[in-house]
Parts: structure tokens; sequence; C-alpha cells
């Protein structure tokens, strides 16, 4: 038997479970027929998504509102950067660690009772003809839909068999047996992560460490108890255009985390809402241009990035110095001129700030 559907979301992490969400949300009438595919059973899900810091900001739930903040782990007040040649920075943050599986499941829930079918099985195949995607499921079965969202991770299958590429790197992250700086995001830059940094965010009784994970560089020492190690990847960058035919790309499927930052979970559901919107009013192209169109997508972003991984240690903190107490900007005109070359990456750091989490 062939489930046939009006749109079919493939995958129900933060990108597929917001599109998903919303696409029955929008359906005042309960007309369409939504499924969401999940490769995953219970216990693996669980698993998969907590390899995360679980990070969000308080503004991921104004743009994704009524979905609102629930299991929460921690309430993140403040942000700690260390830079090198001893430079501290702190500033406020409004934020959460959300236990994210469970986050997710609630929100899939939510989708459910609205009307959605949810499905746990894999895509392996899809064929679009007329406008019409045929789906090939793992067990042999087959699904069709008009519309097909892709938020099939970092990884996806579906943009691979697109021919697009994609910007993807691993991370690495282990929870130690360390009672954490409650409240406190920690980020620690050096030029050994090539224009990313070392993270360390509480949960919980225990801490996050996590970095990039590089083959070429000698194992960082974790000096706590190791309770878990985590390895996932992330795609970042973005990827051209979102929506090819009927298909559209969403979270890291699409490359949507933040380059400088590594977030993801806001991008993704952000993403997620604007694809669900734009299929409600059958006009899927509408996605592509808001998404262009919003911060979230700005080229500063992987510009900044590229810049960043070629700085060593000594401009690393050189650049950083005008964020630096006591700082006087205007003190000198050669400081002027000197930090002028800055000028983008700092555009990028204040944009961060609006849509980095
Ligand atoms: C170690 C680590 C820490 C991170 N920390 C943070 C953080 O603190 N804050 C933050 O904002 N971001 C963080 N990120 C980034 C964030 O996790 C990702 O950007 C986010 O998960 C992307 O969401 P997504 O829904 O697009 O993809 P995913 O979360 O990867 O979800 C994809 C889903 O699709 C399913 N799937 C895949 N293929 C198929 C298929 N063929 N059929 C059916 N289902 C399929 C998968 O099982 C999965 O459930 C972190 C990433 C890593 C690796």
């Amino acid at each position: 038997m062939i489930i046939e559907c009006d749109v079919l979301v493939v995958g129900a992490g933060p990108a597929g479970s917001s599109a998903a969400f919303f696409s029955k949300f929008l359906d005042a009438d309960n007309k369409r027929k939504i499924c969401l595919l999940e490769r995953l059973d219970n216990r693996k899900y669980l698993h998969y998504h907590e390899m995360c810091g679980e990070g969000v900001s308080e503004d991921l739930f104004r743009d994704i509102s009524p979905i609102k903040p629930s299991y929460i782990v921690e309430k993140i007040k403040k942000v700690r950067e260390y830079w090198p040649r001893d430079i501290e920075i702190e500033t406020t943050m409004n934020g959460y660690i959300i236990d994210r599986p469970r986050f997710l499941n609630g929100i899939v829930n939510q989708y459910v009772k609205l009307g959605g079918k949810h499905i746990q099985n894999s895509l392996v195949d899809f064929a679009e003809k007329e406008r019409e995607i045929k789906v090939k499921l793992c067990d042999g079965e087959f699904l069709k839909t008009k519309y097909l969202i892709a938020a099939d991770g970092a990884n996806s299958s579906i943009r691979k068999k697109l021919g697009i590429k994609g910007r993807v790197k691993p991370l690495i992250q282990y929870v130690v047996d360390e009672e954490p700086e409650h409240d406190t995001m920690i980020f620690e830059y050096d030029e050994k992560w090539e224009g990313d940094y070392k993270w360390v965010f509480p949960h919980g009784e225990t801490t996050k460490v996590g970095f990039p994970f590089l083959k070429h560089r000698d194992r960082e020492k974790i000096e706590r108890k190791i309770l878990v190690k985590q390895t996932r990847i992330v795609g970042f960058g973005g990827i051209g255009n979102n929506v090819h035919g009927n298909i559209l790309l969403v979270g890291d499927a699409a490359c949507h985390s933040n380059p400088i930052t590594k977030g993801g979970i806001r991008p993704g559901m952000v993403s997620g809402k604007m694809a669900a919107e734009a299929i409600n009013i059958d006009n899927p192209l509408e996605y592509d241009e808001k998404w262009k169109r919003s911060d979230f997508s700005s080229p500063l972003f992987l510009q900044a990035f590229n810049r960043l991984k070629d700085m060593d240690n000594r401009e690393l903190a050189w650049h950083m110095k005008p964020f630096r107490k006591g700082f006087s900007f205007f003190s000198t005109i050669k400081s002027l001129l000197f930090y002028r070359k800055y000028l983008e990456i700092y555009k990028a750091y204040d944009l961060s700030n609006k849509v980095g989490w």
C-alpha cells in the first residue's frame, strides 16, 4: 500500500519537528495530510539528540511562538569568552540549556495532537516526477507526497541525491563529572581550533566540554572524569538554493548552522517554520527568498569564519583588544586605522549576538 500525503517532513530534529508542527498549526481546517518520518527508535533518538550543547537563546522562542521553552536544564544569564593573551570578556545573555530530546518530543506530541502523522521509518530513495515525489522507505514501502521537507541533518541523503555540496564539520563533546558554573556559557578561543572554539556548558550536575574534531591535532586533555563521549557533524555556511522544485531543505540539511557560533537549533527551527509557511500558501520559493533576506543567512558570518581560521593567537588577541575593559578606541589615530580592517568581523559578531543562538 502506498501512503499519500501533502507534505512529508524527513527527520524529527529541531528543523523537522518545527516544520511538522507549523505545517499542522497553520492548517487551520485540518485539510492537509502531513507526515513526519524519523528513522530512529525512541532510545536511539534520545541518544542522537543528546549529542549537543543544548544551548539556545530566549529569542528562539520569540521566533517560534507559540512553541514555549520546556524541559529547561539551566537558565543562562551570561557568556564568558577567553581569548589568547589573557583577554577575558563577559557579556549578558538570556538563554537556556534545554533537555533537547524531550523538548523535541514535546513538539512532535503537539503536532500529533493537531492531527499530524508520525512514522518511524527511514527514507532510502526518492524521485520527483511532475511535481509529485515518490519516496522509498527502508522496509520497501512507498510514500507519495506533493511537498518534501528535507530535515535529515548535516549528512542529508536528500541533499546528496540532489547533487548539492555542503560544508560540514565534526564536533566532539565530553560530558564530564564536574559541577558546572551554572548560568554561564564559556567559550575558549585559540588558533588550534582553526576559527572555532572550545565550549564549556553547564548541564545539571555535569559539564559539557566540546570542540571541533581535528584529525591532525593532538587529543585535547580532559582533566575530569569523562562520563560520555559524543561526536556528530554540523552543516554550516548555507547551500545556495534551499528549494528544488517541491523539495525544501531546512536546518543542517541546508547547512544552516551559524558559521561562527555553530549554533544550529535556532536557524533550524526558524527555517523549518519558514518552509511550512511557504508550503501553506503553495509557494515554496517564498521560503528561499525569505531565508536569504534574513540575518540568519548573512554572508558576513562565513567571511568572518574564514578570516578567523587564518588568525594566529597574536592576531586573535589583537583583534579583540577593542572589546577589553578600559580600551579607548579613539586613543590614537593608529589604532583606528588598524582596527578598521576588522570592521566586517565586528559586524558579524554584532549580528551573531542577535541571531547566533
Ligand atoms: C556536539 C555538538 C554540540 C552542539 N551544540 C549546539 C548548541 O549548544 N546549540 C545549538 O544551537 N546548536 C548546537 N549544535 C548544532 C545543532 O545540534 C544542529 O545544528 C542541529 O541539530 C540541526 O538540527 P536539524 O534538525 O537540522 O538536524 P538533526 O538534529 O541532525 O536532525 C536530523 C534528524 O533526521 C533524522 N534522519 C536522518 N536521515 C533520515 C532518513 N533518511 N530518514 C528519516 N529520518 C532521518 C535523524 O535521525 C535526526 O533525528 C551542536 C552540534 C554538535 C554536533
